[in-house]
């Protein structure tokens, strides 16, 4: 296994045999964390980014079958923010630190274009210093290349798994894996900083199909990865499936720091829902970006991806000297600073 780690580190690749030879092992080998720590403090110290997440709608038009707003879940109490919200927000952030503002949500089709230009023209002429990161879903290229010219810097869409049949299991059949694929190409080709990934321990994911996403991400080669162990919400066809494994979701963080040493890799939420100590381990196996919540409080509890999501103490914006200190104590520092990808690969 030490070959296969120190060749990994050297090359930044390995072959499918050799990247199944690590999956399979059912131990996060230490020496696996080490390296991609190391290689972590080469390229970006031991700098912790942080970014405002800015939860703006849980509508969806979408209806995958892992997601708990999804939208034949008539439970979920719906709620969009407008202009005036989303810009309050990103004041406090500022106010407490924050140069980067993740705007997520659902496939809302309240906002429109016209709607998402002027929020994001907005905050650019307000916060001229952030970066504007934007996680909408899928929208065509020429809607992308609006938000992009309008100020946008960043997307985030997962693309959740590389592998058409499994994609065709976690998704209807309206939902093609090869849109996905084509929306993150068309966002790379205008100029955002791109970043995708996957669940980890997803149904019926099988660890070849960890190394098609490997592959894909190759091909792909995102500014960041981001990736989660999957957690179960209880009112989605997948109510009955485990939770994801953390050991896993740890191994392919460190994994993937050694194949993409300048990506921006965060600790998730959902790391720091599944285990008390979630987002210290997703630092110290590699990444290096935590997205703490700026939502308004009182919309936050209906933001339910999966259940018993944590919004409170250390994961709340407005706690950031808690965040500081759990990072700090886990052998890192949270910086002020927009925290782009470094250029040179
Ligand atoms: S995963 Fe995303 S696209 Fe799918 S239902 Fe949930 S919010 Fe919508």
């Amino acid at each position: 296994m030490n070959n296969l780690i120190e060749k990994l580190y050297e090359k930044r690749n390995l072959n499918d045999n050799e990247f199944f030879e690590i999956l399979k092992s059912t131990t996060y080998d230490n020496n696996l964390r080490l390296l991609a720590n190391k290689k972590r403090l080469e390229i970006y110290d031991n700098f912790v980014y942080i970014r405002g997440l800015i939860e703006i709608s849980n509508y969806c038009k979408n209806n995958c079958f892992y997601c708990g707003i999804r939208s034949s879940n008539k439970n979920v109490d719906r709620y969009h923010l407008n202009k005036t919200d989303i810009l309050k927000c990103c004041h406090e952030g500022y106010k407490l630190g924050f140069r980067t503002f993740v705007l997520q949500g659902g496939e809302d089709v309240f906002y429109t274009d016209e709607i998402l230009i002027d929020i994001i023209s907005e905050i650019r002429n307000n916060f001229m210093d952030c970066a504007i990161t934007l996680s909408l879903g899928e929208r065509t290229y020429e809607s992308y290349k609006k938000l992009y010219q309008a100020g946008a810097n960043r997307y985030l869409l997962r693309h959740e798994t590389a592998n058409s049949l499994h994609y065709n299991q976690l998704h209807p059949k309206n939902m093609k894996l090869s849109n996905r694929q084509e929306a993150l190409f068309n966002l790379k080709k205008i100029g955002f900083q791109v970043g995708s990934g996957m669940m980890v321990g997803s149904p019926y994911q099988r660890l070849e199909y960890i190394v098609e996403d490997l592959r894909f991400l190759q091909k792909l080669q995102p500014d960041m990865i981001g990736i989660g162990p999957y957690l179960t919400h209880k009112d989605t066809p997948f109510k009955n499936f485990e939770n994801g494994d953390m050991n896993l979701t740890l191994k392919l963080i460190s994994i993937l720091r050694l194949m993409f040493p300048y990506s921006l890799i965060p600790s998730t939420t959902a790391l720091g829902t599944i285990h008390p100590k979630g987002r210290e381990l997703g630092l110290q196996a590699g990444g290096n970006v935590v997205m703490p919540n700026l939502s308004p409080s009182n919309v936050r509890s209906k933001y339910e991806l999966y259940n018993n999501k944590v919004y409170s103490g250390s994961e709340a914006a407005e706690s950031i000297a808690k965040l500081k200190k759990v990072v700090h104590d886990a052998g890192y520092e949270i910086i002020v600073a927009r925290g782009d990808v470094k250029k040179s690969r």
